[in-house]
């Protein structure tokens, strides 16, 4: 018999307030402790994965947990985007402008080049900052990107806008 499906929305916490008032955080801790509701969900991101793609790459930081687990999962090799000088190799930056101020995200040069197809994979879609920023990095490099995934999309922030052109999947949006 089958096993009925997990609602990923009961491992979903809503912190609000928190990191400052006006924002509700979407705490993955919980789906993240249950063994069962984790293996599942990363079980449902690998299935937006076409056959051509070479990397799964990761935002850091909650990008790499999910994103380290589907390179295991796939078989695929991660790549790590990090924020400023945390890698120690060559690196390619871009900084990208938050809602109040600006951040930058930083590659290893020499981890993709032309004809690498990746990937991209963070825990959650907000205004879509900071996923356009890796998309820019990726594309800089000369790679393409397949598809952006995440674990949760606010679509009331409509960060997809910022992304046109590429697949965007999502496990649960709010
Ligand atoms: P954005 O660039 O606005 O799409 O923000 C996405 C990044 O900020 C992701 O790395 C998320 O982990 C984090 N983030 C933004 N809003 C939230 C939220 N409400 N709850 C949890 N994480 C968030």
């Amino acid at each position: 018999m089958n096993q009925p499906a997990i609602n990923f929305r009961n491992f979903i916490r809503d912190i609000p307030g928190f990191p400052k008032p006006g924002i509700t955080f979407k705490d993955i801790t919980p789906l993240l402790a249950n063994g069962e509701a984790f293996a599942a969900c990363v079980s449902e991101l690998s299935c937006f994965i076409d056959d051509d793609v070479d990397f799964i790459v990761g935002i850091e930081s909650r990008g790499f947990l999910f994103g380290a687990a589907l390179a295991q999962l796939t078989g695929l090799g991660f790549i790590p985007v990090r924020k400023p000088g945390k890698l120690p190799a060559d690196i390619h930056g871009i900084d990208y402008e938050l809602e109040y101020g600006m951040d930058r995200l930083e590659i290893h040069r020499d981890s993709l080049s032309e004809n690498h197809k990746v990937i991209i994979i963070d825990d959650l879609l907000a205004t879509g900052g900071t996923a356009e920023a890796t998309v820019n990095l990726v594309k800089q490099l000369g790679a393409t990107v397949s598809a952006c995934l995440f674990v949760i999309e606010l679509e009331f922030l409509k960060g997809r806008k910022r992304l046109e052109g590429i697949p965007i999947h999502h496990i649960l949006n709010y």
